[in-house]
């Protein structure tokens, strides 16, 4: 196992000798690499030091340029010296770039050849372990070295200054007439010492408008000065009391508070239902690495959550977490990626990139909903955030909490064979109890056609009704209708650029392609026979489910909650809050409200069509199926009011659905294991999906055909090569795409083959190559 690279990977043909097989060299089985390193040091401040020797004056370094090249250059360190992992600018020709002094240089440059960096830039080093942790993600994904670091570099503002800012301070007077809006921002400057709050910042945290403050400022009560722009986020009072934990609680707590201060590399499952307190312990664990002096880290799949979330951080610590995410500015974004970098940010809560943040000392990353196929990343660089976490903690000597009601299988597993250590919460917090789940059987039930409600579950809504609770009625169908249909020729609105039917919006008004985006009006006539009005919508997406439910209950306020129906994800993120407070009855939805947002008031959840996932061709059809309506099935019933969740299906039978009435999930586990292991499929093998595509369907087959042919490099780790065969979907974007499968022990050097395989093939410019390691999608 390597420890810290020094050059960047290089072209595939020029990659080293394959490493001998130890145990996993590429995987993810970092407990046992964990254990096979020297002893941590007592902190990663003082293994800096040791580790970070500053390169003297004109010495050779190499730089990584942040462009294409994948390569290192060598420069002569400049007259002061440079920090190893310094952004700097170097010449390349004529032009300057920016880069990063990655290490010693390669020596390829002659002495005499060597030119100086021409400057250092006012941005925080990137530190070894973030190096290291780049290096290895690229070579397990296969990525580029530069296209790695990009993702840890997408902060705006490295090549410029620190600029300053007007903030506001405690002044030196008192305020004239002590107003409530003015004694609430007092006290937020007199309980934030340290910081310097915009105004903006300071009317926020203070819940007033930006007048109160230009008010005290004009009594001088308070001061406006200049600060560096990018300032440290409030400080987390750790000394306060979250709720009073139950004794499972407490025992998980001191658990994760053990693995907190062990300051040691460890990854724990932490494995409860919906409303058990999973985020009350792990917020234990983010505090005890506080203490430490460390950082925190939590991911969440969905940016509708963060939200919620920073407003528990709040109560419980007195000041939020830091956020990062698609939706903000840029210059947050810089301030967050200075902040982490200096330590000026203790907690953040983020989307999956924040994983790439470069946190000064990470002591703990907690991966919530860690089942949720949203941490995967399907474009650009492939990854999953949640082995990336695991990589990352190994490296930095932290902490791993997975949380998840239904994790996925693989990390089952770990925990099952010791990898993973495994804290269950067994119950509901209080009166709150599981719902109790029903199969409806749809093959006899009385249902008019184009309708989906069956009576049953109607029924059920109803007495809901009467009761003044809320329902969830569930579909993970966006839009309309799935499929238009011409009556006059039998023809189906399909994408002119994907092997995909358009689906009906008809809250925009448009038809829309699920795969590339594509959106057109609406057609009167059958673009294929010209028949007019003869187009209709077959089956359902939640729009016309809200139609249908509106028709069955009048009276009833209802409520389609789905991504494309809200402009903004703030918009969104308040349609869900003021749906929790009531706002109201019947609650439609796609898979958007099976993330862990919390309806107190809601006591039914009805799957419209629990089969829907069970078609699936690929290998975790099951495990998602049966994730998926446990955690639909969860939302119903949180707080006193006892809950019942009712999945509508034509094959009451089958084992998942079977498994999901007897809420048998440790049986449900082990015979999806077993049926994996039988199959010789991951956790207990690798796959890596390699997909060709192409605007040249004969292009793109041949040369998928010549790469089947020449797998001596796979055949000497004792691969096997599936395929080639079309894509599920065959054509995105007018691209064509054909795939290939590749599946290997789990100890074979995989990444290494596969990249002096692809090394053997030339590649004409228009044929793009992409290599999915551990696959999530098979389309
Ligand atoms: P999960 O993350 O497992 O869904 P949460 O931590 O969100 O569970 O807890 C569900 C709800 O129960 C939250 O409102 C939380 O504040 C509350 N809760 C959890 N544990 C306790 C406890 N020991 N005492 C009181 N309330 C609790
Ligand atoms: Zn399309």
């Amino acid at each position: 196992m390597s420890k810290t690279r020094t050059s960047p990977r290089l072209a595939p043909a020029a990659l080293p000798e394959a490493p001998e097989a130890e145990g996993d060299p590429f995987g993810l089985d970092l407990l046992d690499a964990a254990k096979t390193e020297a002893p941590a040091p007592p902190s990663w401040r003082m293994a800096e030091q040791a580790y970070e020797d500053r390169f003297a004056p004109g010495e050779r370094v190499g730089v990584l340029p942040l462009g294409a090249l994948d390569r290192l250059l060598d420069y002569k360190a400049p007259k002061d010296g440079c920090a190893p992992g310094a952004f700097v600018e170097v010449p390349l020709g004529p032009r300057q770039i920016v880069g990063i002094v990655w290490g010693p240089g390669t020596g390829e440059v002659p002495e005499a050849r060597l030119r100086p960096v021409s400057r250092i830039l006012d941005a925080p080093p990137l530190r070894a372990p973030m190096r290291e942790f780049l290096g290895r993600a690229a070579d397990y994904t296969l990525t580029p070295l530069p296209a790695m670091v990009r993702l840890a570099t997408r902060a705006p503002g490295l090549t410029e200054g620190q600029a300053m800012r007007h903030v506001y301070r405690l002044g030196p007077r008192e305020a004239g007439r002590m107003t409530d809006a003015r004694a609430r921002a007092l006290a937020v400057l007199r309980d934030h010492p340290e910081m310097s709050f915009t105004l903006g910042e300071l009317a926020n945290m203070a819940g007033v408008g930006t007048a109160v403050i230009k008010g005290l400022v004009t009594q001088g009560a308070v001061v406006e000065t200049e600060a560096p722009r990018d300032q440290p986020y409030p400080v987390l009072d750790l000394d306060a009391h979250g709720v009073s934990l139950t004794p499972d609680q407490m025992l998980a707590a001191a658990a994760l508070r053990i693995g907190a201060e062990a300051r040691s590399y460890n990854t724990t499952l932490l494995k409860g239902v919906t409303g058990s307190g999973k985020t009350e312990v792990y917020l234990e664990a983010v505090a005890e690495t506080l203490r430490q002096g460390r950082q925190a880290l939590v991911l969440l799949p969905e940016i509708a959550l963060t939200g919620a979330f920073l407003a528990r951080v709040e109560k419980r610590f007195g000041a939020p977490a830091a956020e990062w995410h698609s939706g903000m500015t840029q210059t947050e974004r810089r301030r967050l990626w200075r902040m982490a970098a200096t330590g000026g940010a203790s907690l953040v809560v983020g989307a999956r990139s924040a994983l790439f943040l470069p946190f000064r000392d990470l002591g703990l990353v907690v991966v919530d909903e860690e089942h949720d196929t949203s941490y995967k990343q399907e474009d650009g660089v492939l990854y999953n955030a949640r082995d990336m976490a695991v990589l990352r903690a190994s490296i930095e000597k932290s902490q791993v909490i997975l949380a998840s009601a239904t994790p996925c299988l693989e990390s089952w597993h770990n925990a099952e064979i010791g990898k993973y250590a495994r804290l269950t919460l067994p119950a509901r917090v209080g009166l709150a109890v599981l719902p109790t789940i029903k199969a409806v059987d749809m093959r006899l039930e009385d249902i008019a056609r184009g309708n989906w409600v069956s009576p049953t579950l109607a029924n059920a809504v109803a007495a809901r009704l009467e009761r003044q609770e809320q329902s969830l009625l569930f579909l993970n169908r966006r839009g309309y209708a799935p499929v238009t249909l011409c009556r006059s020729c039998g023809h189906q609105l399909g994408c002119p650029h994907c092997d995909a039917r358009l689906v009906e919006h008809r809250f925009m008004r448009r038809l829309m392609c699920h795969q590339c985006g594509e959106t057109q009006p609406m057609p009167i006539a059958c673009p294929d026979c010209g028949a007019e009005g003869k187009l209709a919508p077959v089956g359902p997406g939640v729009e016309r489910l809200g139609e249908e439910v509106a028709a069955l209950f009048p009276t009833a306020r209802t409520a389609v909650l789905s991504s494309d129906l809200y402009g903004s994800a703030k918009s969104l993120k308040d349609a869900i809050e003021q749906i929790a407070d009531g706002a109201a009855d019947i609650v439609i939805g796609t898979q958007l409200v099976a993330k862990g947002h919390n309806f107190p008031n809601l006591t039914l959840a009805g799957v419209i069509d629990a089969d829907l996932g069970l078609y699936g061709s690929d290998l975790r059809a099951a495990e998602r199926t049966f994730a998926l309506m446990r955690q639909v099935s969860g939302r119903a019933g949180r707080a006193e009011a006892p809950g019942e969740a009712m999945l509508q299906t034509y094959q009451p039978h089958h084992p998942v659905i079977q498994a999901i009435l007897r809420d048998d999930d440790e049986g449900f586990w082990r015979a999806e294991a077993e049926a994996r292991r039988m199959a010789g499929m991951p956790p207990f093998s690798r796959l890596a999906g390699i997909i060709l595509s192409s605007e040249d369907a004969q292009e793109v087959m041949d040369k998928a055909v010549e790469m089947s042919r020449h797998i001596e490099p796979l055949r000497r780790i004792g691969a096997e090569v599936w395929g080639p065969a079309p894509a599920p979907i065959a054509r995105v974007r007018g691209r064509h795409r054909v795939r290939l499968l590749v599946k290997a022990d789990r100890a074979a050097p995989l990444q290494d083959a596969l990249a002096r395989w692809a090394a053997q093939f030339r590649f004409p410019s228009d044929l793009r190559l992409t290599i999915d390691i551990d696959p999530q999608s098979f389309m």
